[in-house]
């Protein structure tokens, strides 16, 4: 078989999953190009509880059932990194090349870093940014959770079952994240909000012994969960494509990008709510306007 296809996704998270399903429905050939692993964000979040019909499902089942689905309908998955798209739609991956009809970007975002000394070396040693997996490590010990928004709050729910002490750390003294899930960690007798606080040190040399805060306190933890947002990973298209000032692929509710044949959909574009359900409907819509632009 060649290598043109009709719709080329570059990301298999659920975004550029549902933009494969409907590619496929359609009867397109569609390739799905994929970095790391399927699923995208959701594969760190133990119980979705706000997408419609699956009342609690945990996100590597309803990421691995999505990608069933796509290989199912006959869309094609390539675990391949894309390191350029052009304006006459070739993609160039770290192992092949190929030709596209249409393209949907459907990166999605990548963890945000403190950006703090030793974050990097203390990476798996203490460092993590993903409580659902790494939190079995830390089993009774004392852990912090950095961030404000339901990432962070879900991490430190998620971490109490476990550990003994959570400290959850956020730089202001209101939370971005579900006040439901905020009331389950209030009820909690393990859990201690340093609020108004900043980490500014990771102290340790071959794994995590403590962290600094601004106001001087020194906190003795195993472990760091990092949960302050995520950035987007648009930057191997920032010639080509319109981003805007962070990094988010400029695009409206038809998910068009500045450049004829190119969509996106999902975390990755500039919208107002990052979320599974938005994710997936993004992927509807860039699938028909890619199917309506092949016409
Ligand atoms: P987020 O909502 O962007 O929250 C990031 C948090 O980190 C904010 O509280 C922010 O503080 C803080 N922060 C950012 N930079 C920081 C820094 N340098 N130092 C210290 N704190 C910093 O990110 P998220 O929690 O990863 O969530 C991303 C999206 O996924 C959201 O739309 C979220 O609702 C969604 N999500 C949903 C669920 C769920 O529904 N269960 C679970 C996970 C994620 P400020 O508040 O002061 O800005």
């Amino acid at each position: 078989m060649n290598n043109l296809y009709d719709i080329i996704i570059v990301g298999a998270g659920p975004a550029g999953l549902t933009a494969a399903i409907y590619g496929a429905r359609a009867s397109k050939r569609v390739l799905v190009l994929e970095a790391k692993s399927y699923g995208g964000q959701i594969v760190g979040t133990l119980d979705i509880e706000n997408y419609p019909a699956t009342m609690h499902i945990n996100g590597y089942d309803l990421a691995t059932s999505m990608y069933h689905q796509a290989l199912e309908l006959k869309a094609e998955i390539k675990f391949e990194k894309v390191i350029n798209i052009n304006e006459a739609l070739e993609v160039t991956t770290d192992k092949d090349k190929y030709q596209a009809k249409a393209i949907i970007i459907a990166t999605g975002s990548d963890y945000r870093k403190l950006g703090l000394e030793n974050e990097d070396e203390l990476l798996g040693k203490g460092i993590s940014y993903c409580a659902t997996c790494d939190g079995n490590f830390y089993k009774g010990m004392d852990v912090a959770v950095v961030g404000g928004g339901n990432s962070a709050l879900d991490d430190a729910l998620y971490l109490s079952n476990l550990c003994n002490q959570v400290y959850l750390i956020h730089r202001r003294d209101e939370f971005r994240g579900d006040q439901s899930t905020l009331d389950k960690l209030k009820a909690k007798a393990n859990i201690k909000f340093i609020l108004n606080a900043n980490v500014t040190k990771i102290n340790g040399t071959d794994k995590l012994e403590s962290i600094e805060i601004n106001n001087g306190d020194v906190i003795n933890v195993s472990g760091l969960f990092i949960a302050v947002g995520r950035i987007p990973e648009n930057q191997n298209f920032a010639k080509l494509i319109n981003l805007d000032n962070t990094g988010y692929v400029i695009a409206g509710e038809d998910c068009m990008t500045n450049v004829p044949g190119i969509f996106v959909a999902g975390d990755c574009r500039t919208k107002e709510l990052r979320q599974l359900v938005t994710a997936t409907s993004d992927g509807a819509v860039a699938a028909v306007k890619a199917i309506n632009y092949i016409k």
